[in-house]
């Protein structure tokens, strides 16, 4: 038994009793020490499922970690849209602030505006990239023949642009809500 418990890296003196006569104690079987902890009760009890492909591209070290957060509840959907305002049931015509010729939805904003697609072809230019930028699967595609500093270089430039695209948006949302407050002045 001894020999089971240290292969499995647990501590042998917190496991087994030296003397039957001690009292006993608990043991905590999900962390490899024996003792328990929040973090391995996390571990145990949360749901694990497969990793999702952009979890590394925005969690990336020459991402601060504030910005990654902000570009994760993009992806997620979980900022404040038009078009997510419809989907809780709240009545409004939802516009793009940007071309007025789509719907405020995130896809849309980032990817799909006519604006968002010249901003993205800037850089597309400056890294001579010949991969589309239609959506986040594609821009996280990168050139066969670029170094890992170029690399980087791109991940921070999606991601970047992606926040300035949202900033923008919400630039604008709020430049229309003062200009609609003055005209009902
Ligand atoms: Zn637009």
């Amino acid at each position: 038994m001894a020999k089971i418990i240290e292969a499995a890296r647990m501590d042998l003196n917190n496991t087994l009793k030296v003397d039957d006569e001690d009292d006993d104690y608990m043991v905590w079987c999900p962390d490899h020490n024996g003792t328990f902890s929040v973090n391995s009760t996390f571990n145990e009890v949360r749901g694990r499922s497969n990793e999702v492909e952009w979890c590394s591209f925005i969690w990336s070290s020459v991402i601060h970690p504030k910005v990654s957060a902000s570009v994760l509840k993009l992806i997620r959907n979980g900022l404040a849209t038009e078009a997510r305002a419809q989907s809780i049931g709240v009545s409004l015509a939802s516009c793009c602030r940007a071309c007025y010729n789509g719907e405020d939805y995130v896809t849309y904003i980032l990817w799909k505006c006519s604006f968002a697609q010249v901003i993205w072809q800037w850089p597309r230019q400056k890294f001579k990239c010949t991969k589309s930028t239609g959506n986040l699967k594609q821009a996280m595609r990168v050139e066969k023949d670029w170094s890992p500093l170029i690399k980087q270089m791109w991940t921070s430039t999606v991601v970047g642009g992606m926040m300035a695209l949202w900033q923008q948006r919400n630039s604008m949302t709020l430049l229309i809500h003062k200009l609609l407050t003055v005209i009902n002045l």
